[in-house]
């Protein structure tokens, strides 16, 4: 159980992020919310996973792109509920384009929300973790921090630097009781993915229904999203005494995607 825990998730709004707070609550922690967009429903979502354990919630609309902001998020944290002893990093954004004609804003954009905010995060959140000799730290990556993918060239550099960090990150902790782990989903069914399957129903002149499913066909074996909940399960496991010594791993989920 994780009574008495608190876990920070980054983009927890929507999405990947949403369905780990869920999981972490069902186990009892208490939740500190962060995302752009609505957050009532979200919240009422969260705390209703966690009922049973009577858990709390606090939301902090951090922009993470903005150091200072992180900075104004973890001592929320550390305020509401003494210190965050699970930190899952999992805020995230997509854009598509050939590296020629790649934007610089949203370059920049991608590396500071996926790749920066990851260490900033980290940074702000070890020393209270390291008191505490006990914490978690969970990286969501995804299958494009082990291979590439034509037309993802910062979401692909940044996913390969949040595995690249996870590793330093383990090892510097690797005597401690925090731990550093990196999640690599495939093809999860989020907002973020939509608006890829609708890109190509446009460019294809296909169904909804079509393009996902040549989406994919093209990468994923087993033509399975997975799901929120199950990458909550594994976020889950991480924080369980069983991962006590799981140190460093850049673990894919992802229906085959990274075996072929
Ligand atoms: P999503 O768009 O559903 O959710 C993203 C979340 O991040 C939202 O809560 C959003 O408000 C928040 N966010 C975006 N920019 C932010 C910012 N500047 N500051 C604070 N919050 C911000 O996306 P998702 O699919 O759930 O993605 C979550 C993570 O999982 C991302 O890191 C993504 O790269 C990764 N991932 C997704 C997939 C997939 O197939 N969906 C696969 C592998 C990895």
């Amino acid at each position: 159980s994780l009574k008495g825990k608190t876990a920070l998730v980054t983009g927890s709004t929507s999405g990947i992020g949403l369905g780990i707070a869920q999981v972490l609550a069902a186990q009892g922690a208490n939740i500190v919310i962060n995302g752009f967009g609505d957050h009532e429903s979200p919240s009422q979502q969260i705390l209703q996973a966690g009922a049973t354990h009577n858990i709390r919630t606090a939301f902090h609309g951090a922009d993470l792109s903005k150091p200072a902001e992180i900075e104004d998020l973890i001592a929320f944290g550390g305020k509401e509920f003494g210190h965050i002893d699970i930190l899952v990093n999992n805020a995230g954004i997509q854009h598509t384009s050939p590296i020629d004609s790649f934007p610089v804003d949203r370059w920049d954009a991608i590396i500071a929300i996926n790749l920066n905010s990851v260490f900033h995060t980290t940074r702000l959140a070890l020393p209270a973790m390291r008191k505490a000799n006990w914490g978690r730290i969970i990286n969501i990556a995804s299958v494009h921090g082990l291979v590439g993918s034509a037309d993802k060239s910062a979401y692909v550099a940044a996913k390969h630097g949040v595995v690249g960090f996870t590793k330093v990150a383990a090892l510097e902790t690797a005597t401690t009781g925090i731990t550093v782990n990196a999640i690599c989903p495939g093809w999860v069914l989020t907002p973020l993915v939509q608006k890829q399957i609708d890109a190509l129903a446009q460019k294809n002149g296909v169904s909804n229904e079509e393009a996902t499913k040549e989406l994919l066909q093209a990468k994923e074996p087993s033509l399975k999203f997975t799901t929120p909940e199950e990458l909550g399960a594994l976020a889950a496991f991480f924080c369980s005494p069983a991962g006590d010594n799981i140190r460093g791993v850049a673990w894919n989920m992802d229906g085959g995607w990274v075996a072929q």
